[in-house]
């Protein structure tokens, strides 16, 4: 059994990826081809989104994002404890500040609440100057976009969306990827939508922010790549992940109400033994995991193993606890809710193409 079967995403498209794949190495085009554009084209439709730009992983789409904003020495950028690195990362390179926020006991998202105490403890101490806000969509819930628009509209401050989980998610049909002033996702193979390599995007409807991020991923271009007006990146999407992507997200529809389907498949099955995801009112999921907590969830998980069934811990180490950020002075107990997840967090296998079959056999184990 996978944790997330990519072959059999593979082999329910085969015929048209193949197709799109032969097109572009007939043409060619390799980098930035036609098939670039398209994509970029449908994605901003799928999204209700003005701009979208791609890029060459979610990571740089995060980091083209602090570029775009001007994030420089410092800022504060305020973040969530309990996520991928990348979130977290990207503010440091930029030479900023990362604040670190609490997460919310239920929905394991930024917790709006603690997000403005640590607003207005950065702004007491007076030694940083607060710009931006970087929320995280963990595991495919969108964070609470309602309450984190208030506080940044309040604080004057710059919403992002990290939707690199969260694609596909949404709020009262607000699709993720559209929410705060800029957006990014990564469509790494393992996200919701993910290519057969490396990929990004950023999305907003800022024209000035459109316009720089098309700029700062090629050298930071003018007119062309041989005039340079800014320090840049080389940053773009290749014309082959491009062409995979246009075939995965016309299929992405029923991809995911297929993952819905399981996810509330192993909710009703688990809802007496475990605390199954909370997916509050109005919210969709995109699944990106199907995460479940347990006290003792390396025991569970050491039986799974024995059964041949993957899972797998994100995150088992908070951003506060990580030796990158050592310098920040961080300590255990700083983030108690985020701790008590990184300690009791499981995830089991979760894609589109699961059989009902392979749901019974996850239940039956993971109950023991
Ligand atoms: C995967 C991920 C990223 C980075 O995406 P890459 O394409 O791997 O660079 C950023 N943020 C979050 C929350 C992620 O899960």
């Amino acid at each position: 059994m996978q944790f997330i079967d990519l072959a059999s995403q593979y082999n329910a498209l085969k015929e048209k990826i193949d197709g799109r794949i032969a097109k572009v190495l007939a043409e060619g085009n390799y980098i930035m081809g036609p098939e670039v554009e398209e994509f970029e084209n449908q994605l901003a439709e799928y999204l209700s989104v003005k701009h979208v730009i791609s890029c060459a992983n979610g990571t740089d789409a995060l980091q083209l994002v602090m570029m775009a904003l001007g994030i420089k020495q410092g800022d504060a950028v305020f973040c969530p404890t309990f996520t991928f690195f990348a979130t977290a990362e990207v503010i440091g390179l930029a030479g900023a500040t990362p604040v670190f926020v609490d997460s919310d006991e239920a929905t394991f998202n930024m917790s709006p609440e603690h997000l403005e105490a640590q607003i207005q403890e950065v702004l007491k101490e007076g030694k940083l100057d607060p710009k931006a806000i970087i929320a995280v969509d963990l595991f495919g819930l969108p964070a609470d976009y309602n309450a984190l628009e208030q506080i940044a509209n309040k604080y004057n401050l710059k919403l992002i969306e990290d939707a690199a989980q969260g694609f596909g998610g949404s709020i009262n049909n607000r699709k993720a990827g559209s929410f705060g002033d800029i957006a990014t996702t990564s469509f790494f193979p393992a996200k919701p939508l993910g290519c057969y390599g490396d990929g990004g995007a950023v999305m907003t409807n800022n024209d000035d922010y459109a316009a720089l991020c098309r700029s700062l991923r090629v050298h930071g271009k003018g007119k062309d790549k041989y005039d340079n007006v800014r320090i840049g990146l080389n940053s773009r999407l290749d014309t082959l992940q491009a062409a995979v992507l246009i075939e995965k997200l016309n299929a992405f529809p029923s991809e995911l109400l297929a993952r819905n389907k399981i996810a509330n498949q192993y909710s009703e099955a688990l809802a007496v033994h475990f605390e199954t995801p909370t997916v509050p009112e109005g919210y969709v999921s995109s699944w990106a995991q199907y995460t479940l907590k347990h006290p003792s969830r390396e025991t569970i998980m050491a039986k799974l193993k024995d059964l041949g069934i993957p899972s797998n811990i994100y995150y088992g180490t908070c951003m506060h606890m990580q030796t990158a950020f050592a310098g920040l002075g961080y300590k255990q107990g700083d983030f108690p809710i985020a701790e008590k997840l990184a300690k009791e967090v499981f995830s089991i296998p979760m894609h589109p193409y699961m059989m009902s079959d392979d749901v019974e056999t996850i239940v039956t184990a993971v109950k023991g």
